[in-house]
């Protein structure tokens, strides 16, 4: 599949070569530690190109796992993608394929908690210093770089306060300081396709391909597409740390992305449907919907990002209370309380506005009101919009 189709071509059309799929539509489904081989000559084939799509072992992949990493080539460009057994083991794992004792980390403060966890936690362990800097910061990163800082990390927008970075200025600022630094995104949100990481310099996109590549919300998988420069690195060393994933997850996620371009169109108009309509309630202080200018980093969403996809958060005026909370979340009828998104499904959660402050080491922005956060299903928009409003209506009595 060569660059002449257009990226929902690319959805349908790649990673079917015949060789994954053996005649029919999908890839075949192939579970095995054990490959065979025929001869010694073909152990030794298998040996050499055991990187390059030859069968060698399990823990390498099979026909399943290559057509998936064939499409996310295709969707994301890069040399390679690397499969993980969750999003959570994707992020860790590319931060420690780079990084040893002495090293430095610029995380933004605003990223997924249980990154910032795993810096705090893991890389402090290993002597791996984390500075948080606020994804808000653009030019002003110059001052965090250190001279033994060995990856930057970036996430768009930011989880839960939805803040867009300037990716462009700081990818940039960072190379002219030092161009051998491994810049990764966490670049979930846009299902790798709204925003077209490797193309803005950044080395590795990381997924959480339980989110929208999954699509049903019944698979975890992570994946990260890396560049020419941190391919090799990024594969071996993940090898080494023994990361792999089911032939059956890795088919559930290919069968996921398929519908992926009509998933994310149909995501992004309710979205911002159902977004516009809470600017307008009385309750609502502002929301934070990419798309929307009342988002922080608007300008840079409508610069750099092809299209939103279901997941913002809006703040109330007022700190719910107890009571209020469980009048306003526990009634909803379409939207349920879980973690995760990018599902068929509407979800939604909240956030008090301190328990946001304690996971935003080094950021200005402060919120006052409840955070709530939703992800804008495949439903009618009006039935949900109806379903959010009945929670208003249950804060008045
Ligand atoms: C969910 C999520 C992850 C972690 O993915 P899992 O598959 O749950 O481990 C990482 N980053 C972001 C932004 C996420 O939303």
């Amino acid at each position: 599949m060569k660059k002449k189709y257009a990226e929902s071509t690319k959805f349908i059309h790649s990673g079917r070569d015949r060789k994954f799929t053996l005649g029919s539509v999908n890839s075949v489904i192939q579970r095995a530690s054990s490959l065979v081989f025929d001869s010694l000559a073909d152990k030794k084939y298998a040996t050499i190109n055991r990187t390059q799509g030859a069968l060698f072992y399990g823990r390498r992949g099979t026909l399943t796992h290559f057509a998936l990493q064939d499409l996310m080539m295709e969707i994301e460009g890069g040399e390679g993608c690397y499969l993980y057994s969750c999003g959570a083991a994707a992020v860790s794992n590319a931060i420690l394929s780079f990084v040893q004792a002495g090293d430095h980390v610029l995380m933004t403060g605003a990223a997924y908690e249980p990154t910032q966890d795993f810096c705090n936690q893991v890389l402090k362990k290993l002597q791996v210093d984390t500075t948080y800097y606020d994804p808000l910061i653009g030019e002003k990163i110059a001052s965090l770089v250190q001279p033994n800082t060995k990856v930057l990390f970036l996430e768009a927008p930011s989880s839960l306060t939805m803040e867009v970075p300037d990716i462009p200025t700081i990818v940039k600022t960072v190379r002219n300081i030092n161009p051998e630094i491994v810049i990764m995104i966490d670049n979930t949100w846009a299902a790798g396709v709204l925003f077209n990481a490797l193309e803005y310099d950044i080395d590795i996109s990381i997924q959480a391909g339980t989110k929208y590549l999954v699509g049903h919300s019944d698979v975890m998988i992570g994946t990260a597409v890396a560049n020419k420069r941190c391919w090799a690195q990024l594969r071996e060393h993940s090898y080494l740390m023994g990361q792999t994933v089911s032939a059956d997850c890795a088919y559930m996620t290919s069968r996921g992305i398929r519908t992926l371009d009509i998933r994310l169109k149909q995501h992004q108009e309710k979205s911002i449907e159902v977004a516009r309509w809470l600017v307008e309630q009385p309750e609502v202080k502002a929301v934070y919907h990419p798309a929307l200018p009342s988002c922080p980093g608007h300008e840079f969403f409508k610069r750099d990002f092809k299209g939103a996809s279901g997941l913002f958060s809006f703040e109330l005026h007022q700190k719910l209370n107890q009571a209020q909370l469980e009048r306003f979340m526990n009634h909803f009828e379409l939207f349920s309380m879980a973690y995760s998104w990018g599902g068929f499904e509407s979800l939604i959660l909240y956030n008090q506005p301190e328990e946001i402050a304690r996971i935003r080491p080094n950021i200005q922005r402060k919120l006052t009101g409840t955070l709530i956060r939703v992800h804008i299903g495949l439903e009618d928009t009006q039935d949900l919009i109806n379903d959010l409003k009945a929670g208003f209506e249950r804060l008045q009595d």
